[in-house]
């Protein structure tokens, strides 16, 4: 078996953190190849060293002097390489990156230094080798991703070294100029190392003991999710619940390779499982809620709307000529509405409501905000009868109002629009009804 094994930035945040997640290593032979995050929060009110990384690049682009916040970076490395007791001189290492932001180097290797310099010491610890992103993940000359490069570049690297340490969230292009992913890259990494080595299992080592079925702010304790799909995971994360970052999932799901988020303070937790399929009943009919807030709709009433040939079109053609997406489109005999998040939609309001009008000559426009999507997904949802009937039983018992209903051609979510104030009540309401009543 081959697992690799990514460890996010509160599962490195100091020396402490740093022994817990080599145990985990050591405790399973299997677990061969580590990908390591920068030092996150030790603490709620703590820095994490990548933002503090930022801020010393863009004192530096300032003209200010950067070698206290350089020096506050230095002492959070320090204190893991004493408290670990390995000897390992970060003097040449610091001396470098000094040297090379007073050249005036690229953002993107200033931040990156966080995932390199936690690499070095976890290799150091571990004993086994380090290897540079910078060498085996590809970016091009404009700065994309180069998927195929990479795949070719790990596996030719990985291939002789049966264990090593991969920093995350960074590459490089063809000329050597380092380039880091979008904050939280080092899931990408991860699951590029997974998907070059045909990995068997990709573990991504966090704070949380997986998914839970809905958010800990709003229900209290949730039931911890043991096996999601991927697909259930895109519905689930696209409405706010995300652990992994989006572009980590692609690469595995292509390759079948299993995720397993677990938590490095309770690695006796089995955590999530998150595969492409599978015939593993889930315990409850939902998987998990999700939701998201800030929502208006449009709603447009025109009599006659459904025998108009391309009255769908040209209502989204407004839409799309102000630059925006939508949610969601429910629409009935005589109306349409279309939701879209309200922060975009508000600088657009009145171009859009002048382009429906010409475009479309509806009957009447009415626009509702301070809207919710809550998200209620499941594989089980396909093979269960009733499951609207319950939530609206359930809601209806909250006295929540429901604005909307949209039930995916997949049956593997409805999404219900509610007003902002009655988000958490009516999550809460769904749970109950789901998880507390079958408990
Ligand atoms: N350290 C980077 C960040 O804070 C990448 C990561 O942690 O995944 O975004």
């Amino acid at each position: 078996m081959i697992k690799v094994v990514k460890f996010g930035g509160s599962s490195l945040a100091s020396s402490e953190q740093f022994r817990k997640a080599g145990d985990i290593i050591r405790a399973e032979d299997d677990r061969r190849y580590v990908i390591p995050s920068a030092p996150g929060k030790r603490y709620a009110n703590d820095s994490k060293v990548t933002d503090m990384l930022y801020s010393c690049k863009e004192q530096a682009d300032k003209g200010e002097d950067f070698s206290q916040i350089l020096c506050n970076i230095r002492d959070r490395y320090e204190e893991i390489v004493r408290g670990l007791g390995i000897s390992l001189d970060l003097d040449e290492e610091f001396r470098t990156i000094g040297d090379r932001i007073r050249e005036g180097v690229v953002t993107d290797y200033v931040a990156s230094r966080g995932e390199y310099l936690n690499g070095l010491i976890m290799a150091a610890y571990l004993g086994i080798p380090f290897v540079d992103a910078a060498e085996v993940v590809s970016f091009d000359e404009d700065g994309d991703f180069d998927d195929r490069r990479t795949d070719k570049r790990m596996a030719a690297v990985l291939e002789k070294l049966p264990r090593a340490v991969i920093p995350g969230f960074y590459g490089a292009k063809p000329d050597g100029t380092i380039k880091t992913f979008s904050r939280g890259g080092s899931d990408i990494t991860g699951s590029l190392v997974a998907k070059a080595i045909h990995a068997d299992l990709y573990e991504n080592w966090t704070d949380v003991s997986g998914f839970l079925m809905a958010d800990p702010r709003i229900v209290k304790d949730p039931v911890p999710i043991t096996t999601i799909t991927y697909r259930e995971m895109r519905e689930l994360s696209y409405m706010g619940a995300t652990v992994l970052h989006e572009d980590a999932v692609f690469p595995l799901r292509k390759e079948g390779i299993p995720i397993n988020v677990r938590n490095t303070n309770h690695p006796e937790d089995p955590g999530t499982m998150v595969v492409e399929s599978t015939c593993n009943k889930p315990r409850y009919t939902i998987t998990g809620i999700g939701g998201k807030k800030g929502f208006a709709s449009i709603t447009i009433e025109k009599a006659m709307m459904n025998t108009e040939v391309g009255f769908g079109r040209r209502v989204l053609e407004v839409f799309e000529d102000a630059g925006m997406t939508f949610e969601h489109i429910p629409s009935g005999i005589d109306t349409f509405s279309v939701f879209v998040n309200q922060h975009e939609f508000e600088p657009h309001e009145q171009q859009i409501i002048a382009g429906l009008h010409r475009k479309v000559r509806p009957d009447m426009i009415e626009l509702e905000s301070d809207l919710a999507l809550i998200a209620v997904v499941g594989r089980g949802m396909r093979r269960t009868r009733g499951t609207a009937g319950r939530i609206f039983s359930a809601l209806a018992h909250a006295h929540v109002n429901v604005k909307m209903i949209d039930q995916g051609s997949s049956e593997l979510n409805i999404i219900i629009g509610v007003e902002n104030r009655d988000f958490e009540a009516a999550i809460r309401a769904i749970y109950e009804i789901f998880v507390v009543a079958q408990l």
